[in-house]
């Protein structure tokens, strides 16, 4: 640091709190350039993404942070630190958008990086190590990405966590085109994660991994704290494409327990997790499950026929993952029961299994004492959604992650952070970058 001591906690609000104005003027800007009506749609490796990445690369350059990009599109902003061969700090999250999204999911934690290397440049801190800010391409591929593909492309591409043919076997739900050629047309090169067995990133030149989101459930809007520290990423098991097979029939004519029926028999596996769910909880593990497909066929169901056939899908999510084997054999052997029984055939076919991230719990006490110092009030808090911040943890880079308070969820329009929790939240990841090191 060239300063000859760090910045008290008072310096480092005062500092942010000054660089506000870039921040209200990047999500003012990327609002109004990715409105489509509705809310905002930042399509992965669309139009609105590339908005969003132009924006910020604007912006960095006017505050002479180094730029860069990968093969994959993803973009870097660098606060150049003392020691440029250490494995640096990155700050990440993702400048994509669901279709009609709000305009804080994601792009505040870009934002956020972004003003704290301002705030620190403002305070005459030259870092220790590099502090790069990363804007993700394709988080939200869910959306924008079908066929088959483990989501997140943008960042598990350049973690070297791509499966074999993922580049080719996710298909753009638009235009038909495959990851790569989508990489490909938007001027990346795809081919680098075909023939380098190097991963961009990990842990030899990244130290740390930081994503500030804002909170996409209700908890610390409820509980009145502006800021969350998280403690794990939830994994989840998941039956995307299950099926229960019965017997159509007269639904008066054919005495009941003679009947094969498909929707019953799904209910009851449905209403036997929930169960599972209420007593995982109740004894003090983590679990929240959805059975959010559930639907017969139109072309054959009736109001007067016994349904025979169910199409139906679970997730089931947990910070643990015993959780979630547990219940991979529990819900294949009640399936099994359940469809002898009742004579009709519940087909799981292939489940998934998502491992939940720890996050670290050195950068989490960090965080809290900075939380104190800072006088930030704060909860530690799991989350729920997937993000970016899994896939750093998956290959060995310690990563956290600070939640901001916002009302009505996220992926709407609705999305409602203010922005001096925000400021909040941007002061404790300036310090935290910082005081790291110290
Ligand atoms: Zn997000």
């Amino acid at each position: 640091m060239n300063r000859r001591s760090a910045p008290n906690p008072a310096e480092f609000s005062d500092a942010v709190d000054a660089s506000m104005p870039i921040a209200e003027r990047l999500f003012s800007e990327l609002e109004e350039k990715t409105a489509d009506g509705v809310g905002v749609t930042r399509g992965s490796y669309g139009e609105g993404e590339q908005i969003a990445h132009d924006l910020l690369e604007e912006a960095a350059t006017s505050l002479d942070l180094e730029i860069d990009k990968d093969p994959a599109g993803n973009l870097y902003m660098t606060l150049p630190g003392e020691n440029r061969e250490a494995p640096a700090w990155f700050v990440g999250s993702h400048l994509d958008s669901v279709y009609h999204g709000g305009n804080y999911d994601g792009a505040a934690g870009v934002i956020a990086g972004v003003t704290a290397q301002a705030a620190l440049q403002r305070l005459g801190v030259t870092p220790q190590r590099d502090i790069t800010v990363m804007g993700i391409r394709a988080e939200e591929c869910s959306t924008w990405f079908v066929g088959h593909h483990g989501g997140h492309l943008g960042s598990r591409a350049v973690l070297g966590l791509l499966w074999p043919g993922e580049m080719e076997s996710a298909i753009h739900v638009h235009t038909g085109r495959t990851l790569a050629q989508c990489m490909d047309e938007a001027g990346f090169d795809s081919s680098y994660f075909r023939e380098s067995s190097r991963p961009y990133l990990g842990p030899d030149n990244v130290k740390g991994y930081f994503e500030l989101h804002i909170e996409q459930g209700p908890v610390l809007h409820c509980k009145g704290f502006p800021v969350g520290i998280v403690t794990g990423i939830r994994g989840c098991l998941r039956a995307r494409s299950a099926r229960t097979t019965g017997f159509y029939t007269h639904s008066g004519a054919v005495p009941q327990e003679m009947r094969q029926d498909a929707v019953l028999g799904t209910a009851e596996l449905v209403l036997d997790l929930e169960r599972q769910c209420d007593s995982a909880r109740a004894n003090g593990r983590d679990m929240v499950f959805t059975a959010g497909k559930f639907f017969t066929d139109s072309d054959h169901h009736s109001i007067v026929k016994v349904p025979g056939s169910v199409d139906f899908a679970f997730d089931i999510r947990s910070q643990d993952r015993a959780v979630l084997e547990e219940m991979q054999d529990y819900v294949t052997r009640r399936a099994a029961e359940i469809g002898e029984r009742r004579g009709i055939e519940i087909g799981l076919n292939e489940m998934s299994l998502v491992t939940p991230a720890v996050m670290d719990e050195g950068f989490c006490a960090h965080m809290r004492q900075g939380a104190e110092l800072l006088d930030i009030s704060y909860m530690d808090i799991p989350s729920g959604a997937g993000h970016d911040a899994a896939d750093f943890h998956d290959v060995g880079i310690p990563a956290a992650m600070i939640f901001i308070r916002n009302d009505h969820g996220s992926h709407n329009p609705d999305e409602a952070m203010e922005l001096e929790d925000f400021a909040l939240g941007t002061r404790l990841l300036a310090w935290t970058l910082v005081m790291l090191d110290e």
